[in-house]
């Protein structure tokens, strides 16, 4: 059977999929689409004025482009994110009872693209983003069951050194269980997407995301973006494997 698409990255807000896979996408020439989930949101960099229904068009906009300038597909599902639907942090552990409903209804509109689609990217939640998790861990759930799916590293979270404590890329779990793929890409393309995010990327984060994809480099002229496969899955029957983070935890205490 003819895959539709060769590549559905899934975006829990309106840039995670451009800002981390970008490049994977500026120079695929193949069939993508993004399915952006919360992207109904009032969080812009200069947003303290704006209503929720204008930050959520600028940014729309913005996703719009960088569509056009990759030829790449978009949904967007507006469902609303974290703070939107009471979370007091953005890294608040998701109430995962409260968003059982939520899940399934993602689970099951996701699920419907798996067997017309080559592979399916999700998010690693590395920063420990509420809504990041929850797309992750219906990724991780998905992968007990279809063998297409990839996990990505979120920016520009795993791009600070601060927030990779919550690394997903922990050695011993990566060793085991997943294995890694790199992604060239143009450093050029990448960042005139991530450019295109005025509303979105302070100064200095562009240059820390392209910093990180040569990081992963032994060429210093090279760039690449990282997905994982998990290749063990036992490792996914594992107590609470909500996300790569309780994974992480719980081989090491082992
Ligand atoms: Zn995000």
């Amino acid at each position: 059977m003819n895959k539709i698409f060769d590549n559905i990255i899934i975006s829990p807000h309106v840039d995670d999929a451009f800002l981390s896979l970008g490049g994977f996408l500026s120079g695929s020439h193949r069939k993508n689409k993004i399915i952006n989930i919360f992207s109904y949101s009032n969080y812009a960099v200069f947003s303290k004025d704006l209503t929720t229904e204008t930050v959520s068009e600028i940014r729309r906009k913005e996703e719009l482009l960088n569509c056009d300038i990759t030829k790449t597909n978009v949904n967007f599902l507006g469902v609303c994110e974290g703070r939107l639907r009471g979370y007091k942090k953005w890294d608040s552990e998701p109430l995962w009872f409260a968003e059982e409903k939520l899940i399934t209804a993602l689970t099951s509109t996701i699920s419907r693209e798996i067997k017309t689609t080559k592979r399916i990217f999700f998010p690693m939640a590395i920063g420990h983003h509420t809504d990041h998790l929850i797309m992750s861990n219906i990724g991780l759930k998905l992968a007990q069951k279809f063998d297409n799916i990839q996990f990505y590293e979120d920016m520009p979270y795993v791009a600070y050194n601060k927030l990779r404590r919550y690394s997903a890329i922990n050695p011993i779990l990566h060793q085991r269980y997943l294995s890694s793929e790199l992604l060239q890409y143009s450093p050029k393309a990448k960042s005139l997407l991530c450019s295109n995010y005025e509303s979105l990327l302070k100064p200095g984060q562009k240059n820390k995301i392209l910093r990180y994809g040569n990081l992963l480099s032994r060429d210093k002229n090279m760039y690449y973006e990282r997905v994982f496969s998990i290749k063990n899955k036992d490792i996914l029957k594992s107590k609470a494997p909500d996300n790569f983070i309780n994974l992480t935890r719980n081989e090491l205490s082992k």
